[in-house]
């Protein structure tokens, strides 16, 4: 008797762990989603570039994205969010690696320096196209500077003997004058103590770059053309 209650139970407790309900709350359907082309998750630099570049070579596919905030570029592309610091491979020094040998390796900087060149290029396209407004907006002159002291002198020294061999890196300066660097930059020479050794490079070219007004002025853009929509 028992045991023929007790397999009713367990029989009634399997069925309703078979038929239980996959959720509590309703689900949506696929087919109540729109039907796009391309999801874009997320208002920042990186959807807001893919959409860029999909919208003008797919014109006619529809780009949904969607961001939780209430506004976009309020995450790491926010301008006050980040360095800014266009890299380039100018003054990271993580970028030239030294091998055991003393060599100094500097592709990682070199393809950097290119793939901020096509940055470049792509930002002065969509300056043509009306999707970004003046450059000053979005991206200015600052010096680069790879500021160094005591033994890693001599690597800032050998590395800029390899890196100004490459027409990438020509133009890079390299000084241990304290007063020198002090114009460059104040701050790091205020207070210091005259006999430690100290280096820097520095590279005019270099460039600070607001990635949030990018994103913004590209995401605008976007959204004047109605296969868009965020
Ligand atoms: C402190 C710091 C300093 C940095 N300095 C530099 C620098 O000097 N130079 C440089 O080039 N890079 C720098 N970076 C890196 C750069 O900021 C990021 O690589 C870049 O902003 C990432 O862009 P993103 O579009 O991938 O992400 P984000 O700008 O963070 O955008 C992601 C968006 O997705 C949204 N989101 C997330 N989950 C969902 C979801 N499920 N549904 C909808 N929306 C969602 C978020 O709200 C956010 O708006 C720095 C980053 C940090 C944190």
């Amino acid at each position: 008797m028992i045991v023929g209650v007790l397999l009713i139970v367990v029989l009634v407790a399997v069925l309703l762990f078979l038929f239980r309900p996959m959720a509590t709350k309703p689900v949506k359907l696929a087919g109540d989603e729109p039907v796009v082309d391309m999801v874009l998750v997320g208002g920042g630099i990186m959807s807001a570039t893919l959409g860029a570049y999909l919208s003008e070579l797919e014109p006619t596919w529809k780009i949904q994205m969607y961001e939780r905030l209430d506004k976009v570029a309020q995450e790491s592309s926010n301008g006050f969010h980040n360095a800014g610091t266009g890299h380039s491979g100018f003054m990271e020094m993580n970028y030239t690696a030294e091998a055991e040998d003393g060599s100094i390796s500097i592709e990682r900087a070199e393809k950097t320096a290119v793939q901020f060149e096509i940055s470049k290029q792509f930002w002065t396209h969509q300056v043509k196209n009306g999707a970004l407004g003046d450059p000053k907006t979005f991206i200015n002159p600052v010096p680069h500077i790879a500021f160094v002291w005591g033994d890693n002198v001599d690597f800032l020294k050998r590395r800029h003997e390899v890196m100004i061999k490459s027409p990438l890196f020509s133009d890079m300066i390299y000084s241990e004058d304290k007063a020198e660097i002090g114009q460059w930059a104040p701050l790091v020479t205020k207070g210091r103590d005259d006999s430690q050794k100290i280096a820097a490079t520095r590279m005019d070219i270099g460039t600070y770059v607001n990635y949030g007004a990018i994103t913004t002025q590209l995401i605008n853009h976007l959204g004047k053309n109605s296969n868009f929509n965020l």
